[in-house]
């Protein structure tokens, strides 16, 4: 069936407000490539494709996926139909991997769906803002640097959450401890899928201490750009998708990207059991009826 869509020159169609996309009802980004004005997307960034806007039915990208058939058949659907569980900053596929990772963890420990929402986010945001910075994605063996930068939004976590109020809940308030701990949600997972770790520990549930005083030497990780002799690409290693050639991969428990989803989701549980302690005044508010 064809679609009347919107003429592309027709600039304020390419402005689409939060309530004209109706992209992810559940868990709604303001910042994805959907909802974002072309003026408003990072230089250096590579949005390729933006929703269209007064879609009555499901949402639909107005351009073709330029990386054609990954998420399916039809090139301009909107991450396969759901929204309300996926989502593509880039427009190029879709983020299921850390909504997944987030879901179960989010929906036992935050109430709030302002709350889940924003951590959702800002993890989903770092790969649209942050994908230049290897140690955001855990690519280019920035393992130390990864490890540090982790730390660092521990320690903003703990200070800005001193701000927040536990009997005044005001949301500007917990949005900079809640963007934080999304950040750091998605360095966490992205471990996992560009890492080698899964190949390494294959079937055993060996877990990272994140306190390596050094790298072992068998560890490493995709490079995203040029890629030094000896060393993998980030293609090469990536599982955060069930076709990429890693993740395809099959071991006794599953395939390389059910592994690294399984493993994300369990660092993930962990993490927001670790938020608790970190940030009690936002926990709180964000767990209030
Ligand atoms: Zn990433």
């Amino acid at each position: 069936m064809v679609m009347a869509l919107p003429k592309l020159e027709d600039a304020s169609a390419l402005e689409p407000t939060l309530r004209q996309t109706r992209v992810g009802r559940a868990d709604f980004n303001p910042n994805l490539a959907s909802g974002l004005r072309r003026s408003q997307v990072p230089k250096r960034t590579r949005v390729t494709r933006f929703v269209a806007p007064r879609s009555r039915r499901m949402d639909c990208w107005l351009q073709r996926d330029p990386k054609l058939y990954v998420d399916g058949m039809n090139l301009y659907e909107y991450v396969t139909s759901e929204p309300t569980n996926a989502a593509d900053p880039l427009g190029l596929f879709k983020a299921k991997y850390h909504l997944e990772a987030n879901d179960q963890a989010l929906q036992s420990h935050m109430k709030s769906w302002e709350c889940r929402s924003l951590v959702n986010s800002a993890d989903i945001d770092v790969d649209l803002y942050d994908l230049f910075s290897p140690e955001y994605h855990f690519d280019a063996d920035t393992f130390l640097s990864a490890i540090s930068l982790l730390n660092g939004f521990k320690l903003s976590i703990e200070a800005l959450d001193k701000e927040v109020d536990p009997c005044d809940c005001k949301y500007s308030k917990m949005k900079n401890v809640l963007i934080d701990f999304g950040k750091s949600l998605h360095v966490y997972q992205d471990f996992y899928s560009h890492s080698n770790w899964v190949e390494h520990y294959g079937d055993t549930s060996s877990v990272p201490q994140w306190d390596f005083s050094s790298v072992p030497t068998w560890l490493t990780s995709g490079y995203f750009l040029s890629v030094p002799p000896g060393k993998l690409s980030h293609g090469d290693l990536n599982k955060d998708h069930e076709d990429s050639p890693a993740g395809k991969v099959q071991y006794r428990q599953g395939s390389g990207f059910q592994i690294a989803l399984m493993r994300a989701t369990v660092e993930t549980w962990d993490r927001v059991r670790e938020f608790v302690k970190l940030a009690p005044n936002t926990y709180k508010c964000c767990n209030e009826d």
